[in-house]
């Protein structure tokens, strides 16, 4: 019998060299076998160390989104590889209850337009994250730039400037946004940090 060929990684938990029609993704992951003992598992323990291993197939991810510990689904909520059912699930609070994975959910880059959703929670740690998020639309930064926390003020004004110091990127802000950046400097107490001179 030939001898099964074998290249990449290796099984970061079982050790063995992974077959080639599934190759462990990167260093750290493991094989096929070993994510579906660890998605398995009763010990919350070892789903959560499975939530951080890298190379996850889609789904271990999506079962380990929807694990009843929510230990397990805060280290998923950390992952930047998610799916976008995931992505949706973790961050709306319709369906998951967890403050810490709702936080978590509120810095993750591939939030875009669920940021509304997770800005209604109404949680200061949540705006902040929003605030400083990267894919936080521009009509939520511009609530933002007005709200009772200092830090959520600043960064969300500060995301708004950036985005203004861009020719392009000014003519797709909405209009609203426009006509805030536009307004004159004192008016507005959260207008700063000044864009560069
Ligand atoms: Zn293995």
């Amino acid at each position: 019998m030939a001898k099964t060929e074998t290249s990449g990684h290796r099984c970061a938990v079982c050790r063995k060299r992974a077959a080639v029609a599934a190759p462990v993704p990167a260093p750290g992951g493991c094989c096929e076998a070993c994510w579906r003992t660890a998605v398995a598992s009763t010990a919350e323990s070892d789903r959560s160390e499975a939530a951080r291993r890298p190379g996850a197939p889609l789904w271990a991810l999506t079962t380990l989104a929807r694990d009843r510990s929510p230990l397990v689904r805060a280290e998923v909520a950390l992952r930047r590889d998610l799916p976008e059912a995931v992505v949706a699930a973790l961050s709306d609070p319709r369906q998951e209850t967890d403050r810490t994975v709702l936080r978590r959910m509120a810095k993750h880059p591939a939030l875009g337009a669920r940021a509304h959703g997770l800005a209604a929670l109404d949680d200061v740690v949540v705006d902040r994250q929003l605030a400083g998020n990267p894919s936080t639309p521009t009509t939520l930064l511009l609530g933002l730039s007005r709200h009772a926390d200092a830090a959520v003020r600043q960064a969300a004004s500060a995301r708004l400037v950036g985005a203004a110091l861009d020719d392009e990127g000014r003519s797709r802000l909405p209009l609203g946004v426009r006509t805030f950046l536009a307004a004159p400097r004192g008016r507005n107490g959260s207008r700063h940090p000044r864009p560069p001179s």
